[in-house]
């Protein structure tokens, strides 16, 4: 399927040049025109540059400076079946016929395999489109239609002028969709667009984004600055959701029907209409702004939708899912797929959210959202490095609290952003108090690269709680010194409120007056706090940082504590403990146990297995299994190694198609697992798509497997190495 096209970009000429290069791949390009106001310019000719993805078109004489030009393309390409570019995504009509749509997905760099463009995030450029498309179809882009003229077997529809915005950002959709619609307070127009079959599961979606877009508008203090906001959902899409600004795309099952996980993601692609969209990355070096924002607004989001909602454990189960991604690499690096095109990583979302939260807790939240405010205003339709960030929050910090802190955001923000991993934090007692130092151990894994620029040590925020007293304190340890000793005969929690993003080992004696402590005024900790303790404890146990004994000692102290989730997370690691101590013994029984574990959660997945079937492999489940019981049976009796064999070659293939974090799951079914453990243990599987699920417990087991239990671990320098500085603070007590 092809599609013919032509593009007209209106530029001033800023320096002297002879030629202008496009980002242009996998085009036919039909004719080339430039006109400049003297019209004396011609293009001599044009070339294109496949490795660097251009289009180079030499003119016949220079160009100075202060010249207006336009330049004319025509040019022709194929509907992509990658999932990149201008794509076809397929389905099936409630008739049973087939059913093919054309969608685009352009982040990081694939605007320029439909259109030649300048594309990268700093070319910011309004774009006016008219889409000429099949008549019955449904044309849309990010902006409002305004004329369409039917001409027999096609329509041509043109559309608003967009506002100022990066190419990646630039969105169509074509195809047999409905949609479902409604207004925010101040008349926002916002639909949600599905294939007639599923239109009546968007309520939920339309719902959320409508409160959120209210939400985010009065939040940040500037309205959404186009007629309409479309969310569609389409089949085939390589991500969960795209932002396109003010065309949202989302895979089916993250915007039909009613999971929890859909408001969580619609509202991340509205967030990214202020944060990514309005303010972009000046390059992709800063993509981790993008999706730290889009991910740490989630939370305040939800609360728009729902005010029970607990953005505390929302931010606490970020810096778990960031701590076990948070090893390869630095926030702010890039990543290139083999293609060369730039891969948005992982941990962009996780670590970017959990540092903005560091930020937000450094500096107060009242004065984090006035920065907010200001950044975007300051910088809207602009691209921002992280510098403007900090200088925003150090601006109105410094201000309103007439702050005499000597502390730099840039300084503390670059050892977090410009170093992979994280610190952890011993705290030792001794007869005058607590002695804080600070280390990092790794793995040692075949992708690992060394960012030692800053040694391996942080500026790090400790938040602490004294025992007795319901409120915490905040008192610095930077990277220069040698430790941080806190003067105090009681009993000191760090990382109170789980603010921070590093974890904390104390000695014996702590864990044992922190106990005490936990049952003798269990109300004068918070949630957050005693959820922290808990998964420190838990992380560095299966790590044997610290003696398991001591992690039993807590939980226990936990286990009938007035936080429910508290409560059921402690009595979990009770009943764990007790699971890998009776493994010791019985280690033939290891994998019954591990079923046993799952079966809760495994039904439920397979519940949206079902619903949702897959293509090749779900068509094969869905003949051979009527339950998900049935599927559960068969996969442990070994007789049936075939089924086996088809998930381990499904979970084997480049397949994305989204389920393989669900099928992983189902892996753990198998009664003879040295498949599963052929997988988990192959250092040159790919589990990417697995780590899509956002089922933490799912992918603690597998790292457990994965790396903890069989690689080494490294030792970076001791404090004492590196440096020779040594603080005292004293608590009056
Ligand atoms: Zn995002």
């Amino acid at each position: 399927m092809s599609y013919l096209g032509s593009v007209s970009i209106r530029m001033e000429v800023r320096q002297e040049m002879d030629k202008i290069v496009l980002h242009s791949s996998n085009l036919t390009i039909i004719d080339a025109k430039v006109i400049n106001s003297d019209n004396n310019l011609e293009i001599k000719s044009w070339t294109i540059n496949d490795s660097n993805q251009f289009l180079i078109l030499s003119l016949n004489k220079i160009v100075n400076p202060g010249e207006n030009l336009e330049v004319f393309i025509t040019f022709g390409g194929y509907l992509r079946e990658d999932r990149k570019g201008y794509y076809i995504t397929k389905s099936t009509k409630p008739t049973g016929e087939p059913m093919i749509n054309a969608v685009t997905q352009f982040e990081a760099t694939s605007a320029r395999f439909m259109v030649p463009c300048f594309d990268e995030p700093q070319f910011k450029a309004t774009w006016q489109v008219k889409l000429t498309y099949p008549t019955g179809a449904v044309g849309l882009t990010n902006t409002i239609d305004m004329e369409s003229i039917e001409d027999g077997d096609f329509t041509s529809t043109t559309y608003k002028r967009t506002v100022k915005m990066s190419s990646y950002l630039l969105a169509i959709f074509v195809g047999d969709v409905q949609f479902k619609e409604t207004t925010t307070k101040r008349g926002l127009r916002i639909r949600v667009y599905a294939d007639p079959k599923n239109i009546e599961s968007v309520d939920m979606a339309l719902n959320a984004s409508r409160l959120a877009v209210d939400g985010f508008e009065e939040l940040f203090g500037i309205d959404f600055p186009m007629e309409k906001i479309d969310f569609v959902s389409v089949f085939d899409f390589e991500a969960g959701a795209m932002e396109n600004w003010g065309l949202i795309i989302h895979r089916a099952e993250l915007i039909l029907g009613t999971d929890k996980e859909i408001v969580e993601v619609v509202i991340h692609e509205l967030a990214h209409q202020w944060f990514g969209n309005l303010v972009t990355m000046k390059y992709w070096y800063q993509t981790w702004l993008n999706e730290g924002f889009a991910t740490f607004m989630t939370a305040i989001g939800q609360t728009f939708i729902d005010g029970n909602f607990s953005q505390d454990t929302f931010h606490i189960s970020q810096q778990e899912e960031a701590r076990l991604k948070d090893r390869y690499r630095p926030l702010r690096s890039v990543a290139f797929d083999k293609d060369g095109s730039v891969t948005i990583q992982s941990i962009y979302y996780s670590k970017g959210s959990s540092f903005i939260r560091m930020l937000e807790k450094i500096v107060g939240t009242l004065n984090f959202y006035e920065a907010m405010r200001n950044y975007l205003s300051q910088n809207m339709y602009s691209n921002v490095k992280e510098d403007y960030l900090y200088s925003a929050l150090e601006a109105v910090w410094k201000t309103n609290t007439n702050n005499e802190t000597t502390l730099s955001i840039s300084e503390f923000a670059e050892c977090w952003t410009n170093q992979n991993s994280y610190p952890t934090v011993f705290a030792t007692r001794t007869p005058e108090g607590v002695v804080l130092t600070q280390n990092r151990e790794a793995p040692i894994e075949k992708n690992y690269t060394n960012y030692d620029e800053w040694g391996y040590k942080w500026d790090i925020p400790i938040w602490y709680q004294v025992a007795g007293e319901g409120s915490h304190e905040l008192v610095w340890f930077k990277k220069d010194q040698y430790e941080l000793e806190i003067r105090t005969e009681k009993t000191i929690i760090v990382n109170a409120e789980s603010y921070g993003y590093y974890d904390v080992i104390y000695d014996d004696v702590s864990y044992q007056s922190i106990a005490r402590e936990l049952e003798n005024n269990p109300t004068l900790y918070s949630m957050s706090t005693k959820l922290r303790l808990l998964l420190d404890l838990e992380s560095n146990a299966y790590t044997q940082m610290i003696a398991p004994h001591s992690l039993v000692l807590i939980a226990n102290a936990l286990r009938n504590d007035e936080f429910p989730i508290v409560q059921e997370y402690a009595q979990t690691i009770l009943k764990t403990t007790e699971f890998m101590i009776n493994r010791l013994n019985e280690q033939n029984n290891e994998d019954l146990k591990i079923i046993k574990g799952f079966s809760t959660n495994t039904s439920k997945v397979l519940r949206k297995f079902y619903s949702n079937p897959s293509e090749q492999f779900g068509d094969y489940f869905k003949r051979n299994f009527k339950s998900d019981k049935e599927f559960c049976e068969t996969l442990r009796n070994e007789r049936n190694e075939e089924v086996t064999n088809q998930l381990v070659d499904w979970l084997n293939t480049n397949d994305s198609s989204g389920r393989k974090h669900i099928m992983g799951f189902l892996m753990f079914c198998a009664k003879n697992k040295d498949k599963v453990r052929g997988l988990v243990f192959d250092p040159s599987f790919d589990w990417t798509a697995l780590e899509k699920s956002r089922n933490i417990q799912f992918l603690k087991i597998l790292n457990r497997r994965n790396i903890y239990e069989t690689r080494e671990f490294r030792k970076f320098p001791s404090n004492e190495e590196y440096i020779s500085r040594k603080t005292i603070i004293r608590i009056e007590s």
